[in-house]
C-alpha cells in the first residue's frame, strides 16, 4: 500500500470513530483521491481532519464534515442534488460516486474553472455540472432536487433554497454568524408545508455571500 492509500485508510478510520456509519458514504471517501483537490504544496496534509486552504480565502472542507453532511442529506442513486460552494471540488467528486446528477455552483470564476479542472482530471464530470453564480438564489431551472448541501455559513436558510427543495428532501447548511458559532442544520421538507429542523453539530464555515446570504 502506498502512502497516499494508508493514509486515506487512516482517515477511514477516524471518520468510523465518529460515527460515519453510512457504507455508502465510506466507500464513496475511500474511493476519491483527496490530494486531487488540495494545493500541490499541501499535499502532505491532505488526509489530515481538518480543512486546508484553496486560494481566493476559500478552504477545502475538512473530511468528517463532508461525511457528516452527505450522511445527513440520505442520498439515493437517482437523486439530484444542488450543492452551493464548489471550492475545490473535493466534495462534489464525492457526491457524484452516490447520486444521479451533481448540479454544483461556485461564487469565485477561478475557483470554479480549477474545480472543473480537476474533477475533469479524476474522471467525475459525467454527472457533474458546475456553474458560477450566486448559488443562494439555487437553480430554479433544475428543481426540485432531492437534496440541497451548502457548504458556506448563512444569517438562515434561503427561501430560494427552500422553495427549490422536493418534498421528503433534505437539506444541510451551517447557520449562524458570519464569524461567531455555527450549527450545521439538517432541514426536511416533509410535505409541501411542512419543515422540520434537525441539529448536527457545531461547526466553523466560511461566510456565504449573496443575495439570500451575507453581503459582502
Ligand atoms: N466543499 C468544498 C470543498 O470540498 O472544497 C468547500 C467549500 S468552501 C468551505 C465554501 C465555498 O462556498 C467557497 O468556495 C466560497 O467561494 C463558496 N461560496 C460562498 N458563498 C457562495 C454563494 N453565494 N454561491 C456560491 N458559492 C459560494
Amino acid at each position: 500500500m502506498d502512502g497516499e492509500a494508508s493514509r486515506r485508510n487512516e482517515m477511514l478510520s477516524t471518520l468510523k470513530r465518529r460515527g460515519i456509519a453510512s457504507a455508502a458514504v465510506l466507500e464513496a471517501m475511500a474511493e476519491v483521491p483527496r490530494e486531487l483537490f488540495v494545493p500541490a504544496h499541501l499535499v502532505e496534509l491532505a488526509y489530515e481532519d481538518g480543512a486546508l486552504p484553496i486560494g481566493d480565502g476559500q478552504t477545502i472542507s475538512q473530511p468528517y464534515i463532508v461525511a457528516l453532511m452527505t450522511e445527513a442529506a440520505d442520498l439515493g442513486h437517482r437523486s439530484r442534488v444542488l450543492e452551493v460552494g464548489t471550492g475545490s471540488g473535493y466534495s462534489t467528486a464525492i457526491l457524484s460516486r452516490l447520486v444521479g446528477h451533481v448540479f454544483s455552483i461556485e461564487r469565485h470564476d477561478a475557483l470554479a474553472i480549477s474545480a472543473r479542472e480537476r474533477l475533469a482530471r479524476g474522471g467525475y464530470l459525467d454527472n457533474v455540472s458546475i456553474s458560477v453564480g450566486d448559488g443562494t438564489l439555487g437553480l430554479p431551472e433544475e428543481a426540485p432536487f432531492d437534496a440541497i448541501i451548502i457548504a458556506a455559513a448563512g444569517p438562515r436558510v434561503p427561501e430560494a433554497l427552500r422553495a427549490q427543495l422536493a418534498p421528503g428532501g433534505r437539506l444541510v447548511m451551517p447557520v449562524g454568524s458570519a464569524s461567531g458559532p455555527q450549527q450545521l442544520n439538517c432541514i426536511v421538507r416533509e410535505d409541501d408545508e411542512t419543515y422540520r429542523t434537525e441539529v448536527l453539530a457545531p461547526v466553523s464555515f466560511v461566510p456565504l455571500i449573496g443575495a439570500q446570504g451575507w453581503r459582502r
